[in-house]
């Protein structure tokens, strides 16, 4: 088995608030981040494959054809986005980092082998990051 990650970037606003949760609720459990004028990150995604090499290829993954999914299915749907507001899951969901990764791992595994997709991981800045490796 070998892993072949692709990093890509992506720059995007989110709201962190559920209209569930009353203004102060929301305060409290979210902090500045529940501003309902959002703020914005400049985030990072790694999405590791694994497989078995190919022999006459030298590879078990185009690269290229993992950047044109990554392209498609993440960057044309969040970059220059408001999370919260223009993807429709995020209108019913908190767009946190944690729901943001299952949600592009739920996109990838659409295109891609559910054995081959191994890890997704999301930065939202430096210091933070979270994993989903599928349910
Ligand atoms: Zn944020």
């Amino acid at each position: 088995m070998i892993y072949l990650t692709r990093r890509v970037e992506f720059s995007a606003s989110h709201v962190l608030r559920n209209p569930g949760f009353s203004d102060e609720e929301n305060r409290k459990i979210y902090g500045e981040c529940a501003n309902p004028h959002g703020h914005g990150h400049n985030y990072v995604l790694e999405v590791t494959l694994g497989g078995e090499i190919d022999p006459k290829k030298g590879f078990f993954m185009n690269v290229v054809e993992l950047k044109h999914i990554l392209d498609e299915e993440i960057i044309g749907r969040l970059d220059h986005r408001n999370i919260s507001v223009e993807v429709p899951y995020f209108r019913e969901h908190v767009a946190t980092s944690e729901n943001i990764a299952v949600w592009i791992w739920r996109l990838l595994v659409e295109r891609i082998d559910r054995r081959m997709l191994y890890r997704v991981r999301l930065f939202e800045s430096s210091n933070n990051y979270v994993e989903y490796f599928g349910e």
